[in-house]
């Protein structure tokens, strides 16, 4: 049995809370704060420096020894570089532990070798982080001792922004101040903000730790690059909601109360459909804290895995020939006073605010479906995207039976009189009770869903950060918003404008919504006839970063300018082409001096045994057979291997950038599909103890 854990007292124990804050600080220094943290604004550097003062007492009681600015530069991941409270000693040589207003509020690390696609030379090489003050201080606790780590942005010395914070940040302002607009129309003069909440449910795998490390590709590149299907696979359905086995329980006991500890509100756990895949989910939060905890709870959950002997995977295909990994992101926008605007309510026919929010939503995703499938998109999520078991690749829109009913009587009539009910469902069972029927069942292969009160945008990698999509989601939705008040606000006959407007919005972006099968192939072909993009690679997808409406609309609310959206294409063909580039130089290594030279050495037993058979006067025809197929396979692996190293010389020495990264993804990748080709038809044929390295079996099935 695990110890027991006493979760509302250890719950959020590792965070400078507001309610912490209020203990420690005075009053008036506490609402300066809360001040600030509601509506925005600079902190006074007096202020600053009480506070700073009493966060640093609060993490030296609990044992921190250093504090770091933590932010989320472009590698997706998160980055720290710790200060110790020490100070100069005085001349009696006593030291006193101490941190300023200044400290807390501004850090300065050397900028120059995190990615910036061209905005800052390394010569120039400041670059500045900000504390984000909604989003609360926390002590991460690692083999370093306690850290006090306060959240972060981090940008150029000329202002632009070099992290996912900063423009997850301005778009959250952004969708603020435009929904207030459609608030304020249907007269709600209390709201003062518009927050967008998130929740990510987050999808791993599991493997031993051991395992893992006698592979060369899970170390360098997180996913298996080479590997025959195990006899089994996920087609018993048994793994999905199966019992968690021991071991794997113990893990998520001891990621539960590390995340308690740092405030996440982990809620939601679940064996998943492939083998070794599971599931966690927090309870959505706002939109930023929600991006930062994504970011802790993927490294709590590698730090727990190791201290359990396992290795966790956050890649998005770890292992081919059964489901990858991703990202379920719930997304709402809700009022401070209370009003979720995605709630339709009892009859969303005539709730017309809804019905506004709805039109202003199905246009956002229309005219801006590029943008949200390259806000998804990373390297690894290329292997699931279209890939008939994720979400296609194609941006659609799932609203359920109930109001994709009313969207078509709205369109064809103005009107919407009627509504599907939900109705009873019987359980036809005299002990069980009969159960309110939801208007809408569910379609999981929707990768933009409607669930009750929140879009489910489901094409998010596993391993990637939740910024980028819901720094799109906000941008996109803040101009369908703004566009309509501006309308709106200047009409003359309100109801007859706004219901004149959700008709139009509905009418021309209804192409959008999509209730049937995503993953059929009749989908793809009606997509097509709809005018729907289809992009089919993260390399493809970059450029919509960059196009004249991109630009426009991110620069229109102060998201990205358009320096900063031409680097980070840069950076993503950058990031394409390195891993790409990893994952040959990885495969490459493995055939040369595991693959091959067991096969060889296998090759030479049965070269023997052939003789020794034939001496003896027997039939030796099977064991010939086997020494000709293998050896032609042999052959087979040895000739891609040096076509991979010639097309990946190739591709090093091109040019960083666009060309480059196609050419990994239509000349390398191809050339590393063929060298995995023979290679998996080997491990079927050669003998088990031969094989130098640990099989699918062994991975996702003795965990
Ligand atoms: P599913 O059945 O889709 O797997 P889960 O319970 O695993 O659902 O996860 C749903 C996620 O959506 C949770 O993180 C939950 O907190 C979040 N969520 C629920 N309501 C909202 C909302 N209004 N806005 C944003 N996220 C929400
Ligand atoms: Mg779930």
């Amino acid at each position: 049995m695990s110890e027991l854990i006493n979760v509302e007292k250890i719950f959020g124990e590792n965070v400078f809370t507001l309610g912490t804050m209020r203990q420690r600080l005075p009053k008036k220094v506490y609402f300066e704060v809360k001040r600030v943290m509601d509506q925005g604004g600079e902190l006074s550097l007096a202020t600053a420096d009480l506070v700073a003062k009493a966060m640093k007492d609060w993490a030296v009681e609990k044992g921190a020894t250093h504090y770091t600015h933590w932010f989320q530069p472009l590698t997706g991941i998160t980055a720290e570089k710790h200060d110790s409270f020490v100070t100069n000693p005085d001349e009696e040589g006593k030291m006193l532990m101490e941190f300023s207003g200044k400290e807390l509020i501004k850090g300065e690390p050397d900028a120059s070798s995190f990615p910036s696609g061209g905005l800052r030379a390394t010569f120039e090489a400041r670059g500045y982080t900000a504390w984000d003050i909604t989003s609360p201080a926390f002590i991460k606790e690692a083999s370093t001792g306690p850290i006090l780590c306060i959240p972060t942005a981090f940008c150029s010395y000329t202002g632009e922004a070099l992290d996912k914070k900063t423009p997850l940040l301005r778009s959250m302002e952004a969708v603020s101040e435009q929904a207030l607009r459609i608030v304020r129309l249907f007269g709600n003069t209390e709201a003062t903000k518009v927050v967008a909440s998130v929740g990510p449910e987050q999808e791993y795998f599991l493997v031993d730790q051991k395992k893992a490390l006698l592979r060369d590709d899970l170390i360098f590149t997180g996913r298996t690059l080479f590997g025959a299907p195990a006899p089994k696979g996920q087609e018993m359905e048994d793994h999905y909601f199966g019992v968690i086995r021991e071991r794997i329980g113990a893990y998520m006991h001891d990621l539960n109360e590390e995340l308690w500890k740092l405030g996440v509100t982990a809620k939601t756990q679940h064996n998943e459909v492939a083998p070794a895949q599971h599931e966690l989910a927090p309870i959505y939060d706002t939109a930023n804290i929600a991006v930062d905890h994504n970011q802790l709870v993927m490294e709590t959950m590698k730090r727990v895995a190791g201290k359990h002997g396992l290795r966790c995977l956050l890649h998005e295909k770890p292992f081919a020939g059964v489901n990858g990994s991703g990202k379920h992101n719930n997304w709402s926008i809700t009022t401070d006073n209370g009003v979720n605007l995605l709630d339709p309510g009892k009859t969303p026919n005539d709730n017309i605010q809804f019905l506004l929010v709805l039109a202003c939503m199905m246009k956002a995703v229309d005219t801006h479906a590029d943008l949200l499938r390259q806000s998804a998109s990373d390297v690894g999520n290329d292997h699931r995207l279209g890939a008939n078991e994720a979400p296609p690749a194609i941006i659609s829109m799932f609203l359920g039976e109930q109001l994709e009913d009313v969207v078509k009587q709205l369109v064809e009539t103005g009107a919407a009189t009627s509504l599907i009910e939900g109705g009873v469902l019987e359980t036809g069972v005299s002990t069980l009770p009969d159960l309110v029927k939801d208007a809408t069942d569910r379609n999981r292969t929707s990768p933009f869903a409607f669930t009750g009160n929140k879009f489910e945008f489901r094409m998010v990698g596993s391993a990637d950060s939740v910024a980028s999509p819901n720094t799109t989601l906000n941008a996109i939705v803040a101009e369908a918003f703004c566009e309509a008040a501006d309308r709106l606000e200047k009409a003359e006959d309100f109801d007859v404008a706004v219901h004149d407007l959700i008709k139009e919005y509905m009418t021309k972006h209804q192409r959008i919504v999509f209730n049937g099968n995503g993953y059929s192939d009749e989908w793809v072909v009606e997509a097509e006839k709809r005018g729907l993009p289809n992009i089919k690679s993260m390399v493809a997808a970059v450029e919509t970063l960059t196009t004249e409406k991109s630009v426009k609309l991110f620069e229109r609310f102060g998201i990205f300018t358009k320096a900063e959206l031409e680097s980070r294409a840069e950076v993503l063909y950058e990031t394409y082409s390195k891993t790409i580039n990893i994952e040959a130089l990885t495969m490459m290594e493995m055939a040369t001096k595991q693959i091959i030279p067991a096969v060889v050495s296998y090759t030479k037993g049965l070269a023997d045994t052939v003789i020794a058979v034939e001496a003896a006067g027997v039939d030796s025809s099977v064991q010939k057979g086997l020494l000709t197929e293998v050896s032609a396979l042999l052959k087979e692996m040895q000739s891609a291997v040096v076509t991979l190293k010639d097309v990946e010389a190739k591709a090093s020495a091109m040019e960083e950038g666009k060309a480059q990264a196609e050419y990994y993804r239509d000349v390398v990748k191809v050339a590393m599909e063929a060298l995995r080709k023979p290679a998996d038809a080997l491990e079927m044929i050669v003998d088990k103890k031969a094989w130098p390295i640990p099989t699918y079996g062994e991975l996702i099935f003795e965990v």
